[in-house]
């Protein structure tokens, strides 16, 4: 755990340069704007550790797969989210000494990002070798106005000298990933122009190609006016281009760079035209200008948090932590464009290659539904709708046939890309996720027309995959699901995992409940969906409810408690607090044979399937379940302490709540698992807001009503948060005696607070 960001409601603020919380700050102040996001790294060059990181939303790289031992089944190829073109360079040197913060004596250097406004700062002095000292401020954002602009406000002023300085500003095609399966470059230069002020390098993606175009212009200035140049020089290399300038900087004044940038992807424009695009982008930002550009961003951020803010009165790191956990979030999916997703990592790091998991429907989908326009969360189903062909071809691919839907664990297009036996093939709980969010969707926002127009086809292939995925077992008269792992990726294999089963019999109710819907609103509609999936309506449903009807359920009688899978008792039965200090984190310390064979577990697991179908148990056997399977719990995915804290919560267990709340909201900022460096947890940071909304704040969605069973951790004087229902803006502010609620804007509601109805106007 490190503990060197300085607490802050709004900010977060790094002083002092550390160079090896380099790679770290460099993912934690990353910026973004849904379209494309970028590390914090620096403009100047630098020659320390960092992971150089910009990222275009959509495209992507197949890049070829590596495994040692190839199985039938197998996907060719592990999508990437490439790092993208570079935009921000800015080099400067000065009597042929580099600026670069590894070899300069740095001085008050101070890293801020303001959630508030969008906005990377940094500021810092440094010395050269020859005993010059310089001071530079500059900062950086992600247009949330025009999602494919950036501008830098980059300020130098040589603080005991005058000299000339040399500056290049460029932008560059020559980008690597580092997990590069066989360190190959994935851009090719399609065209490059340069001009004084200005530079676009179009390039395309091997295989895929996708066209990227990045421009630049820059402005020179100093006391307000333009810096007259001594040489200026047009730079040009494969797949970069740029200019390099010569200005003199004068003892005590102040110098401007300001560089715009505009970002094209070839999703958006067309190839032939995607340049000469990007060249009008880039001029129309420069026309702007960095003030007006931050204007209207800072605008769009202001309107954001108007929708979604959380406050906590009574403890700054709590509040910085969910802020954070929010913004970035908010920078990650804006929700405009139905054929984009979230990453585990979003636009911070390449691990887990940028592409979609299971994680948006079980853990984001809450988040974006409660906090912006329903079509924000409506276009994340109707990705998976359009994924629905491949999900098919998916399920064909591992023999599954008739229209049955297999969703990816792991995807850009809709294809698998995952390759690890045990998660491909088995960890098949995922591609329910899917119909728990059309579930979600429609009991939140009341949409159920969403079943005729999307919902019900997604519904029979998902039902379709475990009519045939489950078998009769005649030994024990039941149907049951054979070798796989549940989302305790910690037991691989397994037979009748509970939450697997469950989630497949609920799938197929859920799907006769959709048909029967459809039928009673939309006959014609759902003649037309029964003909296109060629549904057998009568014969295949038959199967269906002779599957839910004859499920088995591992359950352990003497317990009283589910059993995550049929043989977990024959393992010895051992705690967290059993482990010793220096087995923790085990899938960093233990063979994975010995993880295997233990109790421990990842992530929820049976208490996952507590908490997506609460309603189902009573509050003793959640209690039962709880106190079983938690403290063998070792929380290793980021996951984990949301779905935790949530169930914490109703069942009365604060102090627990809180603990596990901690973990969760202060992830990334505290560095927890020592691996903030490679980028942050995107998705868990929706279990961070579900744990305030519904763990500490109770709230579900009960036959279309709102109900709250909120209180507070002793350690905040009081919260409070915004949702959208349907049409509304409501408060809810929490507070030690009382609880408020304010309907913002919008019709009346009703809504429940313990219970008790209360009538918002
Ligand atoms: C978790 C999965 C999750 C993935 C991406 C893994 O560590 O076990 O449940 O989908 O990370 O976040």
């Amino acid at each position: 755990m490190k503990d060197y960001l300085k607490h802050h409601e709004w900010q977060i603020v790094e002083e002092g340069f550390d160079a090896h919380l380099n790679k770290v700050s460099e993912s934690i102040f990353s910026i973004g704007n849904g379209r494309m996001g970028q590390r914090a790294n620096f403009e100047e060059e630098y020659s320390g550790e960092t992971l150089r990181g910009s990222y275009v939303a959509g495209v992507y790289y197949p890049d070829k797969t590596r495994v040692g031992w190839w199985k039938n089944g197998y996907p060719e190829y592990f999508a990437k989210v490439l790092n993208a073109p570079n935009w921000i360079g800015i080099h400067i040197s000065i009597d042929n000494q580099k600026l670069d913060l590894a070899k300069c004596k740095v001085e008050n250097f101070k890293r801020v990002l303001d959630m508030k406004t969008g906005l990377l700062s940094r500021s810092f002095t440094a010395s050269f070798a020859d005993g010059k000292k310089v001071s530079v401020s500059s900062k950086r954002f992600c247009s949330m106005a025009n999602g494919e602009v950036g501008a830098i406000r980059y300020a130098i002023t040589p603080l005991n000298f005058s000299a000339k300085a040399t500056c290049s500003i460029y932008v560059d095609a020559d980008v690597v990933n580092k997990d590069s399966n066989y360190d190959e470059k994935f851009w090719e230069e399609v065209s490059k122009e340069a001009s004084e002020g200005k530079a676009i390098v179009t390039a395309q993606t091997k295989k895929t190609f996708f066209h990227v175009a990045t421009g630049m212009k820059y402005v020179i200035e100093s006391e307000g006016k333009k810096v007259s140049f001594d040489r200026i020089n047009i730079e040009q290399r494969e797949k970069f281009a740029g200019n390099v300038v010569q200005f003199d900087l004068h003892q005590g004044k102040e110098v401007v760079i300001y560089k715009y940038a505009a970002v094209l992807s070839s999703e958006n424009h067309p190839k032939d035209k995607i340049a000469a695009n990007c060249s009008k982008v880039v001029d129309d930002a420069t026309a702007k200008g960095f003030d007006k550009l931050f204007e209207e961003h800072a605008k769009i951020w202001e309107h954001k948090w108007e929708e979604c803010d959380i406050t906590i009165e009574g403890d700054i790191s709590a509040q910085q932590g969910i802020r954070f956990n929010i913004f970035q979030l908010t920078q990650t999916y804006t929700g405009e464009d139905e054929r984009l997703n979230i990453g585990p990592k979003g636009f911070t790091g390449e691990k887990y290659g940028g592409v979609t998991y299971w994680d948006t429907e079980a853990y984001c989908l809450p988040f974006y539904l409660s906090t912006s326009d329903p079509k924000v969360a409506r276009n994340l189903l109707v990705y998976r709708y359009k994924h629905l062909p491949k999900a098919i071809e998916n399920g064909q691919k591992l023999g599954f046939v008739d229209g049955a839907a297999f969703y990816p664990f792991v995807t850009m297009n809709g294809e698998e890309c995952h390759n690890e036996w045990e998660i491909t093939f088995e960890e098949i709980h995922r591609t329910s996720a899917m119909a728990y969010a059309i579930r979600d969707y429609v009991d939140y926002t009341g949409d159920d027309k969403y079943f005729a127009e999307f919902g019900l086809e997604v519904l029979i292939g998902n039902a379709r995959f475990w009519a045939q995925r489950a078998t009769f077992s005649s030994d024990k008269n039941k149907y049951v699901v054979l070798g796989v792992t549940g989302p305790n990726e910690y037991e691989n294999n397994v037979n009748n995992n509970w939450y697997t089963n469950y989630l497949g019999a609920w799938t197929l109710r859920f799907a006769q409940h959709a048909i029967d819907h459809v039928k009673k609103t939309d006959s014609k509609r759902f003649a037309e969906i029964a003909a296109k999936t060629n549904l057998k309506e009568k014969e295949e449903t038959s199967k269906w409810k002779d599957i839910v009807d004859k499920m088995y359920y591992p359950f352990d009688e003497k317990r009283g408690v589910i059993l995550q899978q049929d043989g977990f008792l024959d393992k010895e039965l051992l705690t967290v607090k059993d482990l010793r200090k220096e087995d923790r984190p085990i899938n960093q310390k233990w063979s994975w044979d010995r993880i295997l064979r233990s109790c421990f577990i990842k992530q929820a697991d049976v208490l996952q399937g507590i908490y997506l179908f609460e309603d189902d148990f009573n509050v003793e056997t959640i209690k039962k379940n709880f106190d079983f399977y938690e403290p063998m719990t070792v929380h290793e995915s980021s996951l984990s302490p949301c779905v935790h804290v949530i169930l914490a919560s109703k069942i009365g267990y604060k102090e627990k709540a809180y603990e596990l709340y901690l973990r969760t909201a202060r992830l990334d900022l505290d560095d927890y698992n020592n691996d903030t460096e490679e980028g942050l947890h995107i998705t868990s940071m929706a279990g961070t807001w579900m744990s305030v909304i519904k763990g500490f704040g109770g709230m579900r969605v009960k036959d279309g009503k709102l109900h709250f069973t909120p209180y507070i951790p002793e350690q905040w004087k009081s919260y409070s948060f915004r949702l959208e229902f349907r049409g509304r803006v409501i408060k809810i502010k929490v507070g030690k005696e009382k609880v408020d609620t304010i309907l913002e804007s919008g019709e009346p509601l009703e809504l429940f607070v313990q219970g008790k109805s209360v009538l918002l106007k």
